[in-house]
């Protein structure tokens, strides 16, 4: 068959098993599916069977990832691992990670189905615990697979008072053996995700895949504006420090200062809020909460430098005070050049364009990245939506990704084994 007309058989395949994970939900009309619960564990069976339908030999790990490979038959054979994430957060779309564990199963039955001898072991995984709806903690499966799962989570509670240790015994793990869900990074050759892009730069660009180029680092402040209270009636204009004024001013140099940059940087002023405010009373406080992403940590700090000169300055003129309290921060993660360039000859050979965009959210690549270069593709998100159940995809664009992914594994093979 031709290759092309595969992958659209293969697109649509996907969508329908796309549909029937989203059937397994503990909302009865929207898809909610968190870490240790029965869905979850229905939701690795299913793909288990998948996996096994692909011709992958299967097994979940100590944490409750689900994993199949496709064996090779080479003797001491390294590792290849692709995957995405199983959990969704509340109220939920059905593409977000799950179209890309699905996606990374099909290429492997694709490759087994051609005869394709690969060189490495390609490891499958559904990583449990991306979103970290539950116990509130992101990319608990992931980073248990990088080595860094923290026996504190053990004692972290979900909603109803139930520990991570109570939840994981209920789903019959073990949760001293929790750190053996570590891979040896010498093994590793790296880690491919394809996902969503949750964003709308694909979108913008009328383009179907996207090479993710790093996934950007974050920095979180809350900023506390003082200025002095007054009466709203009595006090002049000219004899005021309104704190809700200068931070609406603050807001808008955020704004701009984002604006004016070169690499993407993005900054958000998420909520702002005067403590006990009313109409008749000019604001003594206000409140405010900050988030900062850039492609490199370089860049994003550049740009908070310019931030807090700014407010600096504001605060000069209006005689108030601005502090800002640094609460979060994750470095960036830059995806591999080398696999950023055999995306790049793949698509090319497809004659699919691929545009280079850093990823403003975080994913599983991010835990991957202690342990092996990491590769990503993004899959256009019509609209920019996700996390929400208007969350789409085209079928032609999930097509186009699998056949990127396709012969990128193909070209990787051969690289690797220098032919
Ligand atoms: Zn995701």
């Amino acid at each position: 068959m031709d290759e092309r007309m595969n992958a659209h058989k293969i697109a649509q395949k996907l969508l329908m098993q796309c549909e029937e994970l989203a059937k397994i939900s503990e909302w009865p009309d929207s898809v909610l599916r968190q870490y240790l619960t029965p869905e979850h564990k229905a939701a690795n069976k299913l793909v288990a069977q998948w996996m096994c339908e692909a011709g992958l030999v299967c097994w979940h790990d100590e944490v409750g990832n689900i994993w199949g490979r496709l064996i090779s038959e080479q003797p001491d054979a390294e590792h290849l691992v692709l995957g995405s994430h199983l959990d969704t957060v509340p109220n939920a779309g059905k593409y977000d990670g799950i179209l890309g564990v699905l996606m990374a199963i099909e290429a492997a039955k694709a490759l087994r189905k051609q005869g394709v001898k690969l060189p490495f072991h390609l490891d499958i995984v559904g990583f449990a615990d991306e979103e970290g709806t539950r116990f509130g903690t992101t990319l608990i499966g992931s980073q248990a697979v990088a080595g860094h799962f923290n026996r504190d989570w053990l004692n972290l509670t979900d909603a109803e008072g139930t520990t991570l240790l109570e939840a994981m015994q209920h789903f019959e793990l073990n949760p001293g053996l929790a750190r053996k869900a570590a891979l040896k990074p010498d093994a590793l050759l790296g880690y491919w995700e394809v996902h969503i892009e949750q964003g709308p730069v694909l979108a913008s660009q009328n383009c179907s895949v996207g090479i993710v180029t790093s996934i950007a680092g974050a920095r979180r402040a809350r900023i506390s504006v003082q200025g002095k209270a007054g009466h709203a009636g009595t006090t002049p204009m000219h004899l005021r420090n309104d704190a809700a004024v200068a931070a609406a001013e603050l807001t808008l140099a955020i704004e701009s200062l984002a604006q004016k940059t070169q690499a993407g940087e993005v900054a958000t002023v998420g909520s702002i809020q005067v403590p006990q405010g009313a109409a008749n009373v000019i604001a003594g406080q206000c409140d405010m909460l900050l988030d900062v992403r850039a492609g490199a940590d370089a860049n994003r700090d550049e740009l908070i430098s310019a931030i807090e000169q700014s407010a600096q300055q504001i605060a000069e003129a209006r005689g108030v005070s601005i502090r800002f309290d640094w609460y979060h921060k994750a470095s960036a993660e830059p995806c591999s050049s080398e696999f950023q360039s055999i995306f790049e000859d793949a698509a090319q050979q497809l004659d699919i364009q691929t545009p280079h965009l850093p990823s403003g959210a975080g994913h599983d690549a991010m835990a991957m990245a202690a342990i092996t270069p990491i590769g990503m593709l993004f899959v256009r998100s019509p609209n920019g939506i996700s996390h929400n159940p208007e969350e789409c995809v085209y079928s032609t664009d999930v097509a186009a990704a699998f056949s990127v992914l396709h012969q990128s594994l193909m070209d990787f093979s051969r690289r690797y084994q220098g032919v």
